[in-house]
């Protein structure tokens, strides 16, 4: 579920990974129940911070830069053309002649070939899928254009990865060291550069904090750092509360508690991004494209930041130590075959990064988080358990035919995947949701 962020060669990644594990969950999959911590799971973030170095420093870190890139051209050239992409091999090929050229230090001339054999592995990949699609089309007929495979990876300007051993932020001092170019008769290889720390990033500077790595990056003339931290979770007790989690189409998220998340204002601007996307995608024009694509990245960033803020209010509404308990997001596109209308509404969410942000968050504040068949979790009573579609009297609205239970029909849907853990099976209780209940 979750995809690490990697940078691609030769710029930076657009958003650095702020909220997400780089070692990612363990997901353990059994037929009805998937787990997402695993005990020694740390929190990452991504600190961007600008490097002010003095000129001279600045022409050493430029040339580091260069001769940096040029290894994982090098490398990247020789892998694609004598079809290498183990490692250790071409370490062996090209380490002692770049020792000898390049004013690299071993360290870093590693760096470039460990990213360079990245790099061609991912193109590899990509090649195999452009061909199998390829053949595909071929199949059907469809195959108009000729083959165009992804090219050898090459770049302008490389951000370098430093490693642990190769970089060091001072936190007393707020001074970083980097290793760079040596030049003939130099014994220093290492420069110690200024930094500028923004307020916000502080919190993360603290011992409790520790420094993985680091890319060092040059955009507009300046250098930056964008430095990553991991921090281990703290673990909490269970509290011995499960709390249901339905994500749907008529709110973003509702808890068995319960509690609202995800109003009419998301949905309606939601819906208004959609409804231009229809009309620019039936005029076809270039200019229309050129909207379409200007429009698809403010769609995405909109839905990030509202997933954002939502898992935030929903997880500071739980206790450490409670289990959230979501569905198996496999079916939901199944589970949301409503009214045509409401189909729409919200059919295009990344439902799987709101539930991804939630359950980083949860892990993150010590809840624990477990993942459930959803199976009918919409039609089923949950005080009384008769299944039957037309418990759901409307969208909203739940009322049981066997025992007339009545509720919104969201939270019983989160009530049921709350009795649905594994850990309830097992004797914690569930909290019993607060609506009222009506007996016909
Ligand atoms: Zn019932």
């Amino acid at each position: 579920m979750y995809k690490r962020q990697s940078f691609s060669y030769g710029e930076e990644a657009g958003v650095p990974c702020l909220e997400q594990g780089h070692r990612g969950y363990s997901y353990l999959y059994d037929n009805k129940l998937l787990v997402c911590y695993d005990m020694n799971m740390r929190a990452t973030r991504t600190i961007r911070i600008q490097l002010k170095p003095t000129p001279e420093q600045a022409t050493l870190l430029q040339q580091t830069m260069q001769e940096y890139t040029d290894c994982f051209n090098d490398v990247c050239h020789l892998a694609d053309t004598e079809k290498i992409s183990n490692g250790l091999e071409l370490h062996r090929l090209t380490y002692a002649s770049m020792r000898a050229t390049a004013h690299l230090p071993s360290q870093l001339i590693c760096a470039a070939r460990v990213k360079a054999t990245e790099a061609i592995k991912s193109v590899i990949a990509r090649r195999k899928k452009q061909l199998k699609k390829y053949q595909q089309l071929q199949k059907q007929g469809k195959a108009q254009k000729p083959l165009r495979l992804a090219k050898t990876p090459q770049s302008p300007l490389c951000a370098i990865r430093y490693d642990a051993r190769s970089f060091r932020f001072e936190r007393n001092s707020r001074l970083v060291s980097l290793v760079h170019v040596q030049q003939p008769g130099q014994t220093r290889n290492r420069a110690t550069i200024a930094v500028k720390v923004p307020p916000y990033y502080e919190q993360y500077l603290t011992a409790q904090w520790q420094q993985e790595s680091a890319d060092l990056i040059y955009r507009n003339g300046m250098f930056w750092l964008h430095l990553i931290v991991s921090c281990a979770l703290s673990q909490t007790e269970p509290s011995g509360a499960a709390i249901g989690v339905d994500l749907g189409i008529n709110r973003l998220a509702v808890t068995s508690q319960p509690r609202f998340f995800g109003g009419k204002r998301i949905k309606e601007t939601n819906n208004r991004y959609f409804r231009l996307r229809r009309s620019l995608q039936g005029k076809g024009t270039k200019s229309a494209k050129r909207h379409l694509k200007k429009l698809a990245g403010r769609l995405k960033r909109f839905q990030r930041d509202a997933n954002h803020a939502l898992s935030k209010q929903l997880v500071s509404s739980c206790q450490p130590g409670d289990i959230l308990v979501m569905e198996n997001l496999t079916d939901i596109h199944e589970r949301t075959k409503g009214r045509r209308t409401q189909r729409r509404a919200m059919s295009n969410w990344s439902f799987a990064e709101l539930q991804s942000s939630i359950a980083y968050k949860a892990a993150y504040r010590g809840s624990h988080v477990e993942f459930v068949n959803a199976r009918y979790s919409s039609q089923a009573c949950s005080r009384c358990g008769h299944i039957a579609k037309r418990n759901r009297v409307s969208q909203s609205e739940f009322s049981c035919k066997h025992c007339g239970y009545k509720a919104n029909a969201d939270v019983n849907a989160a009530y049921n995947l709350a009795t649905r853990a594994k850990s309830v099976s097992s004797g914690l209780s569930v909290k019993q949701p607060l609506v009222s209940v009506l007996r016909v």
